[in-house]
């Protein structure tokens, strides 16, 4: 995994964890979440902000897979946000969860509501594979996902990622072509909205 250097603490660190951080009168530097979340306290006067590097968990899916989840506190002056996703050789993909908590209160509840969620949206797959060689169909008459972007062909192509797996745009079309003469509903939601 790409290690990027701490211009704070000193320490390498994994790139997902690191902020270019500067202002006008500062020179920009690349800082860890934990050295970017004290300058932000620090500049922000939230003198308790207590923000503990978090360990990976393996949280298990509804068919026993094991899913490592990492995570990463960004102090954002009014808010916290906590991120938590999975890496594929050292990128995120997969499953990806934000949520939004106060940074007065004690960031272990705001983690304790994240692996709520993540047990909540694991305990459910919208995507079928009956083994008939079909591939994959839809489950039930449901799909949460998240837009993501395929580059596999060179140029940005959309997709989307259902059940922590990337679905192509003509994939999931024809996912869809099943359905046909049904209508749907398309409902778009911010990134830390529960789906
Ligand atoms: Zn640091």
């Amino acid at each position: 995994m790409q290690q990027v250097h701490c211009e704070g603490c000193g320490k390498d660190v994994p790139g997902y964890d690191v902020t270019h951080f500067g202002s006008i009168d500062n020179e920009y530097r690349d800082l860890c979440s934990l050295c970017f979340n004290t300058e932000v306290a620090k500049l922000s006067g939230l003198d308790n902000f207590n923000s503990a590097r978090l360990e990976p968990i393996g949280i298990s899916d509804c068919n026993g897979e094991l899913h490592q989840f990492h995570f990463v506190t960004r102090l954002l002056v009014s808010m916290v946000t906590l991120e938590a996703f999975e890496l594929q050789e050292g990128q995120r993909a997969g499953y990806e969860f934000q949520m939004i908590g106060d940074p007065e209160e004690d960031q272990f509840d705001l983690l304790g509501r994240m692996v709520k969620r993540i047990r909540k949206t694991l305990s459910v797959k919208h995507l079928a594979d009956d083994g008939d060689g079909h591939g994959l169909r839809i489950a039930d008459m449901m799909v949460r996902g998240r837009i993501g972007c395929d580059y596999s062909e060179g140029v940005p192509a959309p997709s989307i990622v259902v059940d922590g797996q990337e679905i192509s745009w003509e994939k999931f079309g024809s996912m869809l072509s099943s359905f046909e003469g049904w209508q749907f509903r398309l409902e778009i939601l911010d990134r830390s909205d529960e789906l």
